[in-house]
């Protein structure tokens, strides 16, 4: 007979791995499988965040912004330092050491909650069994079944079928997080997330970085103000960002590689020494799903859910990237949440339109709710207000003030519809906005809370007070 759990949860992720330890809190027998297997061979749980994604990704910004303080902005404080040099190797073991104690966590954390951790390829079959094959093989190992299956497979990079991966010189985001030293031209297709996050990276270590972006507009589902100026910020750190430019082929020069694109029809092209592909990411549902399993995919490959993450199938549930909505790790951790409580009896939620993003640049990137865009498209009337950081204290001492916010009420009801940033640690900031909107709070709300002086959160105070036009440190 088969080994027999309350819950089985496919995906070792930040959607699987909670979702796992959320089921073993509520009492259920769970296990967690997963088939990644980390740099020193063993497995490593934790998903593309842990491994590839968040985590060492947020290591280099903070190497590379380190050593781009020193070089360009140590001066005005009046530190000086002879030949700063930044030490690639040391950058990546930093890397790998945070990476590598965060993912050894998670065995702690599934230890300390009873969670069975089984390293290998899980494939559902009919009647909720899973079988488990082998990450090498591919033979079948054993086959469990469980009362219900959390699918949380995640997602893989898209590949452009005219620049394929070498794995080498033409890479995707987790080789751009590898890099043994800096090249000296760095190519790269897609100007979103990864394209703006690696791009700063490389750029802030020397590289001459191009990304070509095949939209005509920048960041298009940022507010109008927070791109602009997040163009113009990125222009000014030389991060050369070509829209409308079509990527047709890259071919091997003697020199490097040649980057062919075509703008309005008009073929162009760049030399680098090395490309990241960078448009999207697609679920990961690869020999996932047996054909008789009763879980189906729409037609982008995602898995087929309601909002309550339920599949088509009894019993069956899926999360995170492998299903619709954002792919960012804080959404399919708090779906993984949601559906370990729905198992237990419990009532699980996520509300959908407040999952923030944040894009951690320099300046940061960060909103939550409705853009003016959307809600004009919408028919929603609204008013607006927004501050510089320019004129917070805080922002100057720290050398840093740069940017903005803006935040986005109801015309009538006042209540707080977006908040829009860009600046320093607007990462953080944006929370105490979304805890505002959560509780349907008001830009009045946010105008009489007292917030500490001086702090970059007098930014979103300000922001608050501009909306009746009341900002004490602004002009108009
Ligand atoms: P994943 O994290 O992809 O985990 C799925 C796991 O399941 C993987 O380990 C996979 O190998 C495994 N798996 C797949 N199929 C099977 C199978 N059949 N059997 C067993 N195991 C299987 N998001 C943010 O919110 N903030 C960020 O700053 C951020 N930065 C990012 C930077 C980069 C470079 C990248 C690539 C992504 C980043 N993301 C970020 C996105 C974030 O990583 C994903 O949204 C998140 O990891 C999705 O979680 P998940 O659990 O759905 O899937
Ligand atoms: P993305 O969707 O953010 O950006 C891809 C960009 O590539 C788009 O602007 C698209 O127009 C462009 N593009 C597509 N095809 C192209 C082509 N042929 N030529 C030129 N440009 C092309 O995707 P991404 O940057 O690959 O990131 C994938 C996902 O990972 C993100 O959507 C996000 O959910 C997640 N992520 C999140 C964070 C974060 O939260 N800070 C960081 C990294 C990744």
């Amino acid at each position: 007979m088969s080994e027999h759990f309350d819950v089985i949860v496919i995906g070792g992720g930040p959607g699987g791995y909670v979702a796992a330890i959320r089921c073993a809190q509520l009492g259920l027998a769970t296990a967690c499988i997963d088939d990644r297997t980390g740099a020193d061979g063993k497995p490593s749980l934790g998903g593309t965040c842990l491994n590839v994604g968040c985590i060492p990704s947020k290591a280099l910004l903070d190497s590379s912004e380190q050593f781009h303080r020193l070089e360009h902005q140590f001066a005005a404080h009046g530190i000086s330092v002879e030949n700063p040099a930044m030490d690639v190797a040391q950058m990546q073991m930093r890397k790998q050491g945070i990476v590598d104690s965060l993912t050894g966590g998670i065995g702690t954390l599934f230890k300390a909650n009873k969670v069975t951790p089984i390293h290998g390829h899980g494939r559902l079959m009919a009647d909720k069994n899973v079988a488990i094959l082998d990450t090498e093989s591919g033979e079948l190992r054993q086959t469990i079944s469980a009362h219900n299956i959390i699918l949380a497979t995640g997602s893989i990079p898209v590949e452009l079928p005219s620049v394929p991966f070498d794995g080498q010189f033409i890479v995707d985001s987790t080789g751009a997080l590898e890099f043994d030293r800096v090249p000296q031209r760095l190519g790269i297709i897609g100007a979103g997330v990864i394209g703006l996050e690696l791009g700063s990276v490389w750029r802030r270590l020397g590289s001459e970085v191009v990304l070509l972006e095949a939209l005509d507009k920048f960041l298009p589902t940022a507010d109008a103000n927070v791109s602009r100026e997040a163009a113009r910020q990125f222009k000014k750190q030389g991060l050369d960002i070509r829209l409308g430019a079509m990527v047709e082929k890259v071919n091997a020069t003697p020199n490097g590689l040649q980057m062919v694109y075509t703008v309005g029809g008009e073929e162009q092209s760049v030399e680098v020494d090395r490309v990241v592909v960078a448009v999207g990411r697609k679920p990961a549902t690869q020999g996932l799903l047996a054909a008789d399993c009763g879980v189906s995919t729409d037609q982008r490959g995602f898995i087929e859910v309601d909002d309550h993450c339920r599949t088509g199938e009894s019993g069956v549930w899926a999360i995170g990237d492998a299903v619709r909505g954002p792919m960012l790790a804080h959404k399919a951790s708090e779906e993984g949440v949601a559906v370990a409580e729905r198992i237990a009896g419990k009532p699980g939620h996520v509300d959908f339109n407040l999952v923030p993003w944040v894009i951690y640049t320099d300046p940061e990137i960060a909103w939550a709710g409705r853009t003016e865009a959307q809600l004009k498209e919408d028919g929603v009337a609204f008013k607006s207000g927004s501050f510089p950081f320019a004129a917070t204290g805080r922002a100057k001492a720290m050398e840093n003030a740069v940017g903005m916010v803006k935040i986005v009420a109801h015309a009538e009801t006042d209540r707080v519809l977006g908040v829009h940033m860009i600046g320093p640690h607007v990462s953080e900031l944006i929370a105490e906005c979304v805890v505002a909107m959560a509780f349907h709070g008001s830009s009045e709300d946010l105008a009489r809370i007292v917030h500490a002086h001086p702090t970059l959160s007098e930014a979103v105070h300000e922001a608050a007070l501009a909306v009746e036009k009341r900002a004490i440190h602004k002009f108009g």
